[in-house]
């Protein structure tokens, strides 16, 4: 038998959305091959799901997504096991930890093939030359060892996204009920997640994304996503999506029709997108948008600082006055932006790190005054592990090295790399780490985040008296009678982390 087993590793310890990632692979054989998801963000214990049917006899291929941060701790130890009791399975990745560290993957001699990049036609197609012995060559966006040499096939054009087959959501539900994936966020009561799109145009150099889709990007037709949103509400009665592109706002008129075709269903929304380019959107676009659902939208703001904003070649066209105009510009039309910033960027010296790190405070601050409601994140910058790129090299030279093991992704230590809460960076000293720790907390609790819909009114009053004179004296030593209270009382979320509030 050659069943295949889809499995999606723990991502988060709660608000588990639908698993976009192994339900678009699931469409692509499906009614090809037999296949199973498993879930492991639903399971109690998804390695007795999978040894349950590895067992059966009646699977042959193994494959996983496999993001970086959290999803390394099953897919890592639950690859390995597969290899080791059943080693005639074959094993496969995909995902952007697969791809962006496929050296220390394929030669952890445990992951067989890698999908490096869209798995749409690589995965049937990796299937069909194994059961036909045909030249896995080939395949495009494959990974692989022959002979001690790893092989990485030719990346295939984006392809039409419209062309894809339909996502087997009815499929999915026989294993996990749809119900189960949609969340209370501070969007609606049922909370979907969608992936519109693939890929991103443009090429900020700290950006996994990059290397992966090498600036090219393919979004569905409005009409297509209208008509799948339209399904999740009829059959499940959804009243939000999130929608977890990488860039949903490219297209204009992409967005703007797709508004016309949802604005009269009850439906908000959210996605991610950039701020020069949804500063150039029309006015009327962007009310449209609003009374479409729209209620926010997250951006890479990064920094305030011009020089750095080039260095991040974040197009070119972002600068810091933008980042201020635009923020009260989204503030007439009742979108609420939420920024993200990226302090801890190496410098030549001690002085100008920490000296920047101060400046990207102010520059928040400003923000903050300029519209009160901007939901701001706040990031450490860590490397993207993307083996032989420029930036690779440049960081390491730098003193900054990635593990070199698959397994020593599973130390402490890397287990938070991802959520750029740790960076491990050499330049950036424990006392900036502790600065940006504790301005975050003291704006937090001036600024409590409006996407937690569980804070109280007097909840957010008390944090804000009580924090009111270090915000406004840029005191911010030793908060703890405030981290206290985020964490006991208030049980305080972090977007960054844990994205919005959800039950
Ligand atoms: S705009 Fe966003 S998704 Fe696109 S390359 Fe930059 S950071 Fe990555």
């Amino acid at each position: 038998m050659n069943k295949i087993i889809l499995f999606n590793p723990r991502s988060a310890n709660s608000k588990h959305r639908i698993p976009n990632s192994i339900l678009q692979v699931g469409a692509s054989i499906h009614n090809r091959y037999e296949y199973v998801f498993v879930d492991g963000n639903l399971e109690n214990d998804p390695w007795k799901k999978i040894e349950s049917y590895l067992k059966t006899n009646e699977f042959k291929y193994f494959a996983s997504t496999v993001m970086p941060g959290m999803q390394l701790k099953e897919a890592i130890p639950f690859t390995k096991k597969v290899k080791e009791l059943f080693p005639s399975i074959v094993t496969i990745w995909g995902g952007y930890f697969a791809s962006n560290q496929y050296k220390s993957s394929i030669d952890s001699g445990f992951v067989d093939y890698i999908i490096n990049g869209p798995g749409d036609k690589a995965l049937p197609e990796l299937i069909e030359a194994i059961e036909g012995e045909k030249d896995l060559t080939l395949i495009e966006n494959l990974i692989y060892k022959k002979n001690n040499e790893i092989i990485k096939t030719k990346k295939s054009d984006l392809f039409d996204q419209d062309s894809l087959p339909p996502l087997p959501y009815d499929y999915l539900n026989n294993f996990y009920p749809i119900e189960n994936y949609l969340g209370k966020t501070f969007l609606g009561k049922k909370t979907a997640a969608y992936h519109s799109s693939i890929g991103c145009p443009f090429t900020c150099s700290f950006c996994a994304v990059v290397p992966i889709y090498e600036a090219r990007w393919k979004g569905k037709s409005a009409e297509n996503i209208f008509n799948d949103l339209m399904y999740l509400k009829n059959k499940f009665e959804i009243d939000a999506v999130e929608f977890h592109d990488n860039n949903f706002f490219v297209s204009e008129k992409r967005v703007v029709e797709f508004s016309n075709l949802i604005k009269d269903k009850n439906i908000n929304w959210w996605g991610e997108g950039r701020i020069d380019t949804l500063d150039k959107y029309k006015d009327e676009s962007l009310e449209l948008m609003r009374s479409a659902g729209c209620k926010m939208i997250f951006f890479g703001a990064e920094t305030g600082n011009d020089e750095i904003l080039k260095q991040m070649d974040k197009g070119g066209t972002q600068t810091g006055a933008q980042i201020k105009s635009f923020a009260a510009r989204l503030k007439k039309f009742d979108i609420i932006p939420e920024y993200s910033f990226v302090l801890g960027l190496p410098a030549e010296n001690d002085e100008k790190v920490a000296h920047q790190i101060e400046e990207d405070i102010n520059f928040i601050k400003d923000i903050k005054t300029i519209n009160p409601d901007t939901e701001i994140i706040i990031y450490l910058y860590s490397p993207v592990p993307t083996e032989g790129s420029e930036l690779y090299e440049k960081v390491s030279a730098a003193g900054f090295n990635f593990p070199q093991k698959l397994e020593d992704w599973l130390s402490p230590s890397w287990e938070y790399f991802d959520l750029r809460k740790n960076p491990l960076t050499p330049w950036l000293k424990p006392f900036m780490v502790d600065k940006i720790k504790n301005f975050e907390t003291v704006l937090n609790a001036y600024y409590p985040t409006v996407s937690d819909f569980k804070l109280t009114g007097l909840q957010k009053q008390v944090m804000k008296t009580l924090s009111s004179i270090r915000y406004k004296t840029n005191f911010y030593h030793l908060p703890y009678e405030l981290k206290v209270l985020q964490k006991f009382w208030l049980h305080y979320r972090q977007p960054e982390i844990e994205g919005f509030y959800s039950e």
